[in-house]
């Protein structure tokens, strides 16, 4: 059967015929599809696949470890500045080893299209010393998907696939394989496996280091890696995942002249590359990213001046690749992008018409002209857009949780008023544990939880904190009386720029809760936060 699907689809569709029994996730572009792919699959949804999000990346991870942990197959899936978040029990798992088949999906961003860096997730890989996949397109993200859950299980090791925002968003026509069944409960037959005390963690270090034989022998003999022989030996080409595809499309019929070895599986088989090495005399590395085999590459050999690519400047160091720029380092014309026509307009990104965050930086930004030191620092979420003109309302934006504890700091150093702005589910992702920081020393801060009901920068997916937030603060300690509910809209401006203001001359830890749902919410979901917005109050 064919199926026309995304990259992140094809790749969600292999995951349910492997047998998965849930997969976990926070929503974060580009990796949001494949979450939302197994929520509306029929027969997700018949098998009893968990698909509900999680509250962050850490926890996602975790959910899949304990999942895998009682033999089932499992899938948890991050954007890559979500496997910063989750870092903590992914090292830890890949020392413990997992017991169901546990896969990690981390989609990186190259060109940041929507994300603060385009930081290359092979790196994290390779420091946790698991097998990595990079898919070169659609198809090979379904089939290295279904693999991934026998090699997991082969090796009892998480296993990480690599995704980047093209292949995630783009669509091909993919062969559908057959279904398995899941696994059934089962434990691991090493009671102290997943206990990392010293004691065990010493063992189970020593059995991870061990099995790097066995995992580079495995991607040596991976059919993923392939080397495809050229008469031309001038040059060589070690393409790796999607930039195996903008290569080929440089040439008629797949007629590359040299000798390539394609890369979609890691660690890096240093047999294929010696071979390469030794036919050619110099080697071209593709690759999305980092010049991550690149640098391997001069590691192995020490023969670098050979090797050319992101390092050397042949092509470009940050930003994507395209058919483009190979076809630039391949001494080609660029003939695939057509120029901007001048008509064309640049759209710096806005946020809606209508949008409850308008009427909040409307309000901070009156308060600006009373306290010409005010500082606000910023968070992730459709709210970092009140950085860019006409606002300009925002001065940082860092991390998932950061503008609560970078108020603190900044607090800490002398600056008032201090005030962070920070989303509804983000604050539940990582604002809260900044928040009990702030609260146990009564820091001089204000928080401004900017609650649109929903994770609206990736579809308005559902928000953690919906009809939580007010019992979240009050549990974590934050004084009743400096907590305060505003309704972002204009005619109410003079009243909220009031609390706000109140807030901001009270010298201890204040928040107000600016709550007015995304305006891209259908009517019944507006509705259901209704009730449980009353439930919060009652
Ligand atoms: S998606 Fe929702 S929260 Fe984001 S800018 Fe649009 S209205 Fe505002």
């Amino acid at each position: 059967m064919k199926k026309l699907l995304l990259g992140n689809e094809a790749l969600a569709q292999g995951a349910i015929d492997t047998g998965i029994s849930g997969v976990y996730a926070y929503p974060g572009t580009p990796s949001t599809e494949i979450t939302e792919y197994i929520q509306n699959s029929k027969i997700a949804q018949e098998l009893n696949i968990h698909s509900k999000w999680s509250v962050n990346e850490k926890t996602a991870m975790e959910a899949a470890l304990g999942m895998s942990y009682a033999g089932k197959r499992v899938l948890t899936v991050m954007k890559h500045v979500g496997l910063n978040v989750a870092a903590d029990v992914f090292m830890n798992m890949a020392v413990s080893g997992i017991n169901g088949g546990l896969v990690v999906v981390v989609a990186d961003d190259p060109s940041m299209h929507s994300s603060q860096n385009e930081q290359d997730s092979r790196n994290y890989g390779k420091f946790a010393m698991i097998p990595i996949f990079e898919p070169t397109n659609q198809q090979e993200a379904y089939d290295i998907t279904t693999y991934a859950f026998y090699l997991s299980e082969q090796l009892a090791l998480p296993i990480m696939i690599r995704m980047v925002t093209r292949l995630s968003h783009s669509r091909a026509a993919i062969n559908i394989g057959k279904r398995n069944t899941q696994n059934t409960i089962k434990l691991s037959k090493n009671p102290h496996q997943f206990q990392l005390i010293p004691m065990h963690a010493r063992n189970r270090y020593q059995h991870l280091v061990g099995i790097q034989s066995d995992i580079r022998e495995n991607s040596e003999n991976s059919y993923f890696n392939k080397f495809i022989e050229g008469p031309n030996t001038s040059m060589g080409i070690i393409a790796a995942g999607i930039a195996f595809n903008y290569l080929m499309e440089n040439f008629e019929n797949d007629s590359c002249p040299y000798p390539i070895l394609k890369i979609s599986q890691y660690p890096l088989p240093k047999r294929q590359v010696k071979k390469l090495f030794d036919k050619c005399k110099k080697i071209l590395v593709l690759e999305d990213g980092a010049p991550f085999i690149e640098e391997l590459i001069a590691d192995y050999f020490d023969e670098n001046k050979k090797v050319i690519g992101r390092l050397t400047g042949h092509l470009n160091r940050v930003g994507e690749l395209n058919p483009d720029n190979i076809a630039e380092a391949l001494g080609f014309e660029r003939t695939f992008a057509n120029k901007i026509p001048k008509i064309v307009t640049p759209r710096p990104p806005e946020l809606c018409v209508g949008c409850a965050h308008r009427d909040l930086f409307d309000a901070i930004n009156q308060l600006k002209t009373e306290n010409t030191k005010q500082q606000v620092f910023g968070d992730i979420g459709c709210y970092a857009l009140g950085s860019l003109p006409p606002y300009e309302s925002i001065n940082t934006l860092i991390d998932m949780g950061a503008s609560i504890t970078m108020a603190k700091g900044a607090s800490d150093a002398g600056i008032h008023p201090s005030i962070a702005i920070i989303g509804d589910s983000t604050f539940t992702h990582s604002g809260m544990t900044g928040l009990l920081d702030a609260v146990i020393e009564n820091t001089p801060i204000t928080v401004i939880i900017s609650d649109n009901s929903a994770v609206a920068m990736t579809g308005a997916q559902d928000s953690a904190a919906s009809g939580r937030l007010i019992n979240i603060c009050k549990g974590i300690g934050v004084d009743k009386d400096h907590l305060k509910v505003i309704t972002p809209l204009h005619k109410k401006l003079d009243e909220n720029i009031d609390v706000i203001r109140n807030e901001i001359n009270y010298k201890g830890v204040s928040i107000v809760i600016s709550q007015r749902p995304c305006v891209q919410l259908s009517k019944e979901k507006k509705d259901q936060l209704k009730k449980l917005k009353q439930v919060a109050i009652n």
